[in-house]
């Protein structure tokens, strides 16, 4: 097991704890002090501060045994117990920890926002044990005793998506937006993404009108949302309004040039049915002009070129292309193809092995920046830690050492 999946849940304990200590909400506590927990007769006994060392250093057992005795030494020790039961769920004791927190909940002293925070454990509770509906009641409930509450929106969010209801996922997180105060770029591109599943959905079910809204919605909302895009055109390309349909996926490759490719196969597609075939090749030259890496534009183009029965121009561009990504199983695909068009000619054999030789063979890898998580295609959702937009194409470095690897053949 990975330190990060291991500390992960004992940094949410944390932050829930220090939050509860250092917080906004503690100074509201702090008004009413002592009526938590008594913290001079906590100190007296070893075993909160004992406790609380053993939770960060993830010893979750020993953790429990000394908060439970802390707690023993005051009935009304809250946050103990709370922290107790959250402790329950972490090892799995969903069961332990829903009747420790329910139990907190029938006292009858709680202030709305010790009930609100109370209420958040038991939605957590609720969530790991997959009791989806009785989880959503419960965090709307904590919402809505405190509308500040970030973290329990930010599971509400989760929750909805799981469940695919996209129009209440967006609506939880315009909330958190709000509370972010517009600081964050990263709620201008989940909110993309959501009104680009809305469009999707209302796609499915052929209501194409609100679902080209919610396509541009999402565009206007993050130009980044590159899926958006690819659905607009699609959208307009299912009702034969193909310049409509090129004009969206002429419009990612210019907002969004190192995602252009995933517009290709549909953009030469729909310059050959209209009769400008060239103009296919005009867009992958202005994107290799504009990123002389990109690799994609070149694979592009050299299809396109041998399509046309220009093998020897598509050979030069995949030649050009693998030394930026040697080891993309597609160009490598493309380029025996092409010399099998040109007869396999010995000395573009040679050409092309002498690139090749020290390429390791990926189909076409891609890997979550959050998590690591490898995928062969790109994902716009994570599906291990569920982030948005989180794959990045890997990358090896380009075989540079070639010619002193011949060398040191050619030595022995
Ligand atoms: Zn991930």
């Amino acid at each position: 097991m990975s330190i990060t999946s291991q500390l992960y849940p004992v940094a949410v304990l944390l932050a829930l704890l220090l939050g509860l200590a250092v917080g906004k909400a503690w100074e509201r506590y702090k008004l009413r002090d002592g009526r938590w927990i008594d913290r001079r007769r906590l100190r007296e006994t070893p075993h909160y501060m004992l406790g609380l060392n053993f939770l960060v250093d993830n010893q979750v057992d020993q953790a429990i045994e000394e908060l439970t005795q802390a707690a023993s030494t005051g009935s009304d020790a809250l946050e103990i117990q709370m922290i107790l039961g959250n402790l329950y769920r972490q090892k799995g004791q969903v069961g332990r920890a829903t009747s420790v927190h329910q139990a907190l909940l029938q006292r009858p002293d709680l202030t709305t926002l010790e009930h609100a925070y109370v209420l958040l454990c038991l939605a957590l509770d609720f969530r790991h044990a997959g009791f989806i509906d009785r989880a959503l009641e419960a965090f709307q409930e904590v919402v809505r005793l405190d509308p500040e509450n970030r973290y329990a929106y930010v599971n509400l969010q989760k929750l909805y998506e799981e469940q695919h209801q996209w129009p209440e996922a967006l609506q939880v997180r315009e909330q958190i937006a709000r509370i972010d105060n517009g600081r964050l770029p990263e709620d201008q591109q989940i909110l993309g993404f959501l009104r680009n599943e809305i469009g999707a959905a209302q796609a499915r079910t052929g209501n194409t009108a609100a679902a080209a809204r919610a396509f541009s919605a999402a565009i206007d909302v993050d130009s980044g949302t590159v899926p958006a895009y690819l659905n607009l055109g699609d959208l307009r390309e299912g009702e034969r309004q193909l310049p409509a349909a090129i004009a969206a996926w002429e419009r990612l490759t210019d907002e969004v040039p190192d995602r252009a490719y995933l517009a290709f196969d549909r953009l030469d597609r729909a310059y050959r049915v209209s009769g400008t075939p060239h103009r296919f090749a005009e867009l992958c030259e202005r994107v290799i002009a504009r990123n002389p890496q990109d690799w994609r534009a070149r694979l592009a183009l050299a299809r396109h070129r041998e399509a046309a029965g220009q093998a020897q121009a598509a050979f030069g561009l995949l030649l050009d292309a693998l030394p930026h990504n040697p080891h993309a199983l597609a160009l490598h695909q493309a380029t025996w193809q092409v010399l099998s068009a040109l007869g396999f000619a010995p000395d573009l054999v040679r050409r092309y092995m002498d690139l090749s030789r020290d390429a390791v063979f990926y189909l076409d890898p891609h890997v979550c920046r959050r998590c690591r998580y490898r995928s062969t295609e790109l994902l716009w959702q994570c599906p291990q830690c569920h982030e948005w937009n989180t794959f990045v194409e890997e990358r090896m470095a380009p075989a540079k050492d070639t010619v002193s690897a011949d060398a040191l053949t050619e030595g022995t």
